[in-house]
């Protein structure tokens, strides 16, 4: 028999909230019965649709605020790429302050482990160095903006969007309507068919220097002649515009090839003291102001002295690695986008380094090589994407026994995976300290610090 629900679907009610997920969703009860209501806020009474019911919770829509909390903001602007706007950032950072908290416990075990306040922004606007726009077709003109979220129906952006540094504002926007114009057709997901998939544009925030990348699934990206023309002449801080092919059928959004079109195949960038070259593959952090921040963490937590010998994995344009340079005797890192692993040698070079040697490779596979080498690094620095350390990898650390791990992780969650397994390879976890950055988004950065167990 089926278990009879307190509310049912379409319903109207009132909900006192009175917690927030980590994905910035307003919970209720009704009877016991959890209703998830994004855009609500804990203290808040509201007056919310019932959209979902599923055995043990359900999803409501938020109709009417009857009473606000203070902490409530009103949003700015709304598409698909913030979800936290409703609220303040005060709350917002103690969110996130919750959520790293609430893992440590959770999934690493390690109640004790100090967790510190997330280090935010002064002014958390317009600090996002990139933007990756789906183009669809709607009515027979070109649309862009963002996914709605879980979907891949584009929601449109018809103003600018407000974490977006303001060098992004309009090129996205030139390139649809010259497009548009010249009746490129957008690609279409289902059918696999059509031209223009995404149009993508990276900043360089110190040198006010901006890169195009327009993604065809066509080998041709057809009147390109007209296309640079028009961004040229009306964004004249554009220094590189490059064309990726994307044949495939898939989420990724840059395909394996990508040709020059105008311009320069960098732009640079300078994070303190050094300077970056930047292709159009290579991964960039996208919050240049906060990455000084997380980058000065991971240098203090590493502790370098003059002889160590260091390894940066997941290295990107060797970043982090350059830093470390700066103290080390020697800095190994490895990466596996080609381009960005080419990028980091010319980074050495262009900041004068000859301590640093940069190896194409998933980090798994070359890791187990370097320790097969019989490489004894004093200090290990990760910085995995969001599916975490492979266990590999986790493996030939605990193996090669340096002093100290600084993880720097994008996913709380598989960062607390990770810090299990090496606590339980004889690693003991010291602090770990969240940076926020990606305000306005329930996405949190964290650093951690391990060092060996000396039991
Ligand atoms: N530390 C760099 C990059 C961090 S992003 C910085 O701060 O800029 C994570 C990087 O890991 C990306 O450059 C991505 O291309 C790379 N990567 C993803 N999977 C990998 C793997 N299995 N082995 C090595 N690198 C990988």
């Amino acid at each position: 028999m089926k278990r009879t629900t307190p509310v049912k679907k379409n319903e109207m009610i009132t909900l006192e909230i009175e917690d927030l997920t980590h994905e910035g969703s307003g919970v209720g009860k009704v009877d016991g019965y959890p209703l998830f209501v994004p855009k609500t806020l804990p203290g808040e009474k509201a007056t919310v649709k019932v959209v979902k019911v599923n055995k043990n919770f359900g999803y409501g829509k938020l109709i009417d605020v009857l009473e606000p909390s203070p902490e409530r903001r009103e949003p700015t602007h709304q598409c698909g790429g913030c979800q936290l706007q409703h609220m303040s950032y005060e709350l917002e950072l103690e969110m996130k302050h919750n959520q790293v908290k609430n893992v440590m416990k959770k999934i690493a075990h390690l109640d004790h482990v100090p967790v510190h306040e997330p280090i935010g922004m002064e002014h958390p606007w317009r600090y996002r160095n990139k933007v990756q726009m789906p183009v669809g077709e709607r009515d027979g003109r070109l649309i862009t903006g963002f996914y709605q979220p879980r979907s891949h129906r584009i929601i449109e952006m018809t103003d600018t969007c407000l974490v977006q540094d303001e060098l992004i504002d309009g090129i996205v926007e030139t390139v649809r309507d010259e497009a548009e114009r010249l009746g490129i057709k957008a690609y279409d997901e289902k059918a696999h068919q059509g031209v223009l998939r995404h149009i993508v544009v990276k900043i360089g925030k110190a040198m006010k220097e901006a890169m195009v990348i327009i993604v065809t699934r066509t080998k041709k990206l057809p009147h390109a002649d007209q296309i640079i023309a028009k961004i040229r002449e009306t964004h004249p801080h554009v220094t590189s515009i490059m064309h990726n092919i994307n044949p495939e059928r898939t989420n990724v959004i840059l395909g394996k090839t990508t040709k020059r079109l105008w311009g320069e195949d960098y732009i640079y960038d300078k994070i303190g003291d050094l300077t970056f070259a930047i292709s159009a593959r290579s991964f960039f952090q996208v919050n240049p102001i906060q990455t000084k921040v997380l980058y000065d963490k991971a240098l203090e937590y590493a502790d370098i002295g003059e002889d160590d010998i260091v390894i940066d994995a997941y290295c990107g344009i060797g970043t982090i690695s350059l830093f470390l340079a700066q103290r080390a005797k020697k800095v190994y890192g490895v990466e596996i986008v080609p381009e960005a692993v080419n990028d980091a040698k010319k980074n050495a070079v262009l900041n004068g380094m000859t301590n640093a040697e940069f190896v194409v490779g998933a980090a798994e596979d070359v890791m187990e090589q370097w320790k097969n080498d019989g490489l004894q690094p004093d200090v290990i620095v990760v910085d995995p994407p969001r599916k975490g350390c492979d266990e590999t990898l986790l493996q030939a650390m605990i193996t090669m026994q340096p002093k100290r791990i600084v993880y720097v992780s994008c996913n709380p969650a598989t960062l607390a995976r990770d810090l299990r397994i090496l606590e339980d390879g004889g690693f003991a976890t010291k602090e770990v300290q969240p940076v926020d950055m990606f305000p306005r988004t329930y996405h949190v950065e964290c650093v951690a610090l391990m060092s060996r167990d000396e039991k």
